[in-house]
């Protein structure tokens, strides 16, 4: 340890952020599964492991790391878990990307390995991330979602589901990719806005307006409105598909709208969502034009083995061959598009799995949880209300979590592994024992796998220590900490499973996070070019300055933007704050700290009533989780009222040595103290640095939170007066070409009550300071008459010299209460608006005075000589 005036003069972040990492212990911050302390569960994001924690990422654990250090302070055992959300698409894509294969040129099992190989490097490059950052994670509450320990628990939460109802197996039409080759969830569809081509084509004299012509062969009825005139004769009728031949029947359905093309439309197996719907309202036959890899299918006839693309421009060349495609017109249109690769998805029919949705158990859930910022619940009750189909769980990929199933070769019989047996590939082992329905030997196991939001819906479940029986012992968790993009997805899931799990809510309160968007205000993107990553504003300021934008940057929830000013301003913040505490650690090092002595002076008092207000405001705004506005709080106590107020005060009163420079010790120890706590959740390394020179070696991060409070009515409004005063006075200096410390003469303060500042206000101003409570009784006299020259010019020219003469000579009381009018040269004229302003003088006990007023209170300055 330093002696104080030894501390360097300028903080040096990557020195000191680099010697508290190296001492920081993760132990500190494990969670006690034996502790007495109320419970804080954080339900982390598991980030999808990609080598790269990005600016999003963050923000977001900003949030976390803020309310976890400050939950700790406030005596919570709290768990800070760090999950990784392995599997999934970008991965696989990226090993076909670096080692120039397709998944299909190796074994799954050599397909998996090199997934699961990649994903372990960047989750160590990610870990390097989150230590810099300062985040006080509980390492020994890792997952990693593609370990054996945590799919296990996927597969055993499956298999829970499936016994209880809540996943089956059924044909039905899904989201597919066909360039992913894989069934996605509706949550995964993108939109997207794209111009196509509307056909007008001749269907056996009814005109037809369809953008798919080369869904033609999965045509499987025509559909009118009842009421639309014009397609009474088709009622019951049925018609035959052109080129294709095949008969389809006309039905009706008041979802037609007759004004759009015809009034007559073709349902297909599937175009979209609204032939899905009637399909199944009207029971129609199913036809698969298209198969897994985006190809016609048989059915298709000439058009087999085209791509769907090459289908439609085959289609509607033989339809202007057959002079029936009538015209075509340009159409703006929302696709469909896979999240991954922009591929428009397709609807097909397939066999797969699906988790039922119960949509009134989760909005029971999702009310019961406390959301911040309040609005987004809406976001989730929209939602759930728009839910139309079940969620589709199975994937035709490799790297994930396989669905532990068997089927029974001879019979057909669906077989589940023990649970004591998780985990299981089912592609890679059998069943031990026979087939409970026929004796059979031979079975297939599942070749899909299951969404990975199967494995992060169930992290709450996992952190919490659940074993398959119902609630698990830390269940629910306090909080779910996500961003506002992924409430359809991980907080929707999370809900209903932990509701079908354990039949309760997940967590107590969800904080949703914003985005980050570039500094241009747009979001992120390669092509835009204003990407910002973390490391570089680590390298240039340091983790706490990054911390500092997280907090400063946005209310919670709302979208922030990123801005090197915002970064800047928050290392500002720290070189200010660190001159404080050198100030004030050395003050404290030199003779008569004692805090055992009464506060005494009027400033200190204040400071102290300040300094409570402060800590009210910013502990309340930390309950729920107003960062930035607790944050603000903090530096304007610190540069405002403490630096620039207060030291500024009390800095004379410290170099004289009188008795109550011990009141002021007192109060610069206090502030300082509350200081480096409250900023303790926000820039940790910093907090720690001024701390443990404040109190010799001890750490910051093991105080509780900051519990002072101090009431003094009087202290608060005559501190306040004190203040403004000194402010008043300064600024009659500064516009009197005075330097700030030059000596001022005599001021006497006509306050309304005795006020003892112990000399602070006359030493911080350099004068000779009298308070007074009786009245001013000063004298008013005009000195002199300010003319504007820019009114009396043009209204009276040459006379203009005329009529300033005749209003010098006007009495006092008139140049105070100017007349209306004016004699010039023997005529009556108009004094115009504004022609001159008389200049007063005051006059108290015979000297000359300056006159300020601050509020009520007058203050006289006679200027010394
Ligand atoms: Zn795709
Ligand atoms: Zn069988």
């Amino acid at each position: 340890m330093v002696s104080s005036d030894q501390l360097p003069k300028n903080y040096d972040f990557a020195e000191v952020e680099e010697r508290w990492r190296g001492t920081w212990r993760d132990e500190d911050h494990y969670f006690d599964r034996n502790s007495e302390k109320p419970q804080f569960v954080i339900d982390t994001p598991p980030p999808y492991p990609t080598g790269n924690f990005h600016i999003g990422n963050a923000l977001n654990w900003c949030y976390i790391d803020f309310f976890a250090r400050y939950k700790r302070m406030k005596g919570f055992n709290v768990m800070f878990p760090q999950g990784w959300d392995c599997h999934g698409l970008p991965t696989e894509v990226k090993v076909e990307e670096l080692n120039h294969i397709t998944k299909n040129d190796v074994s799954r099992e050599e397909f998996r390995r090199m997934c699961r190989e990649l994903t372990e490097k960047n989750i160590t490059q990610m870990r390097l991330t989150l230590r810099k950052m300062a985040f006080s994670t509980d390492w020994s509450n890792e997952y990693i979602t593609m370990k054996p320990d945590y799919y296990g628990k996927t597969q055993l939460s499956f298999l829970r589901m499936l016994k209880n109802g809540y996943i089956y197996q059924s044909e039905h039409p899904v989201n597919y990719c066909s360039r992913c080759e894989t069934a996605i969830a509706f949550a995964e569809v993108a939109y997207e806005d794209r111009e196509t081509q509307l056909n007008y084509f001749d269907f056996g004299g009814v005109e037809i307006a369809t953008t798919r012509p080369e869904l033609l062969a999965a045509c499987v009825a025509l559909a009118v409105h009842p009421e639309d005139d014009r397609y009474h004769s088709l009622k019951g009728r049925k018609m035959k598909v052109p080129i294709f031949g095949h008969e389809v029947p006309v039905i009706q359905d008041t979802a037609v709208d007759p004004a759009f093309g015809s009034g007559a439309v073709m349902i297909c197996t599937f175009g979209d969502k609204q032939d899905v719907h009637w399909w199944k309202q009207h029971n129609l036959a199913l036809r698969k034009a298209i198969d897994r890899q985006g190809k016609m299918t048989e059915i298709a006839d000439a058009y087999h083995g085209m791509t769907a693309a090459e289908c439609r421009t085959a289609i509607l060349a033989d339809m202007k061959f057959l002079h029936i495609l009538n015209r075509q017109e340009k159409l703006a249109q929302r696709v469909g598009t896979c999240w991954r690769c922009k591929t428009p998805i397709e609807i097909l029919s397939e066999r797969q799995w699906f988790v039922r949705i119960r949509p009134d158990e989760i909005q029971k859930a999702a009310h019961q949880i406390t959301w911040y910022p309040e609005h987004m619940l809406r976001r989730m009750e929209n939602w759930i209300e728009q839910m139309e189909w079940d969620w589709c769980i199975s994937r035709q990929r490799i790297f994930a979590t396989p669905i532990p199933v068997w089927f029974c070769i001879k019979c057909g019989e669906m077989i589940t592994p023990d649970e004591k047996d998780l985990p299981v590939d089912p592609t890679l082992v059998q069943p031990d024992h026979a087939c409970p329905k026929c004796g059979g030997n031979e079975f297939t196991g599942e070749a899909d796998v299951l969404d990975t939001w199967m494995d992060s819906s169930i992290s709450v479940l996992k952190v919490t220590g659940w074993d398959g029986k119902g609630a698990p012992p830390f269940f629910p968790a306090q909080i779910r900490p996500q961003g506002h993009d992924i409430i359809r997805t991980w907080a929707f899931y999370t809900i209903l499973r932990s509701v079908a799990l354990t039949g309760q809510k997940p967590w107590d309160e969800i904080l949703v996070n914003g985005m980050v968007l570039g500094e241009d205000g747009f979001k992120m993107s390669k092509s835009r070019g204003n990407i910002i990553v973390p490391e570089e504003i680590l390298v240039k300021y340091g983790a706490d300055a990054l911390r500092q934008w997280a907090a400063m940057g946005a209310a919670t929830g709302s979208d922030i933007m990123f801005s090197w000013n915002d970064v800047v301003a928050a290392s500002r913040f720290q070189t200010k704050m660190w001159n404080i505490a050198r100030f004030v650690l050395i003050q404290l090092e030199k003779e008569g700290f004692d805090k055992n002595v009464p506060v005494t002076a009027l400033a200190d008092r204040w400071l102290l009533v300040q300094l409570s207000d402060t800590i009210q405001a910013v502990s309340d705004a930390m309950e729920c989780y107003q960062f930035d506005v607790a944050l603000k709080a903090i530096r304007e106590f610190a540069w405002d009222t403490l630096a620039d107020n207060y030291i500024e005060l009390a800095k004379g009163r410290l170099y004289t040595g009188n008795e109550s420079r011990k009141s002021a010790l007192l109060v610069l120890s206090a502030a300082l103290d509350s200081l480096c706590r409250m900023l303790a959740p926000f820039t940790p390394y910093f907090a720690e640095e001024c701390y443990t020179n404040l109190n010799k070696g001890v750490s910051v991060h093991t105080q509780p939170w900051v519990s002072f409070t101090y009431d003094d009515e009087a202290a608060r409004n005559e501190g306040n007066l004190l203040v403004q005063v000194v402010a008043g006075v300064r600024k009659y200096k500064h516009d009197s070409g005075l330097a700030l410390n030059a000596p001022l003469g005599r001021v006497t303060i006509y306050a309304p009550h005795t006020i003892n500042d112990e000399g602070d206000t006359g030493r911080t101003l350099n004068a000779d300071v009298h308070w007074r409570t009786d009245a001013a009784q000063l004298e008013r006299a005009i000195t002199d008459i300010s003319f504007n020259r820019a009114v009396i010019g043009p209204a009276f020219r040459k006379q203009a010299q005329a009529f300033m003469a005749a209003v010098r000579a006007l009495s006092p009381d008139q140049l105070e209460n100017p007349p209306k009018t004016i004699f010039l040269e023997g005529n009556e004229v108009e004094i115009p608006e504004n022609a001159f302003t008389p200049k007063f003088s005051y006059i108290e006990e015979g000297a000359k005075v300056d006159v300020i007023t601050v509020g009520d209170v007058i203050v006289t300055i006679v200027k010394s000589a």
